[in-house]
């Protein structure tokens, strides 16, 4: 079961379309008990799962990761550091 609608990079300004010869990241932002952020490869069953965002490369993905980041500059550091 194929979606005939192409996935678009979710990072702004890259517009890009998935073609099966490139590699793409599905990310999702998880937020408890802690934040994090998971950087998967493009599995399809994942790809429409509410929350997922898709970057058409290494590059969109950090451009992901760091956005990311900066939003939570902020957050208290011990809430992921739980030794
Ligand atoms: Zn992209």
């Amino acid at each position: 079961m194929k979606d005939p609608r192409p996935y678009v990079c979710d990072v702004a300004g890259c517009n890009n379309r998935k073609a099966e010869s490139n590699r793409w990241w599905l990310v999702r932002p998880i937020d408890p008990p802690v934040s994090s952020l998971n950087i998967i490869p493009w599995d399809d069953k994942q790809a429409d799962k509410p929350g997922t965002f898709h970057a058409c490369s290494e590059a969109c993905s950090s451009k992901m990761l760091s956005a990311w980041q900066a939003k939570h500059v902020a957050a208290p550091a011990e809430e992921a550091v739980k030794v």
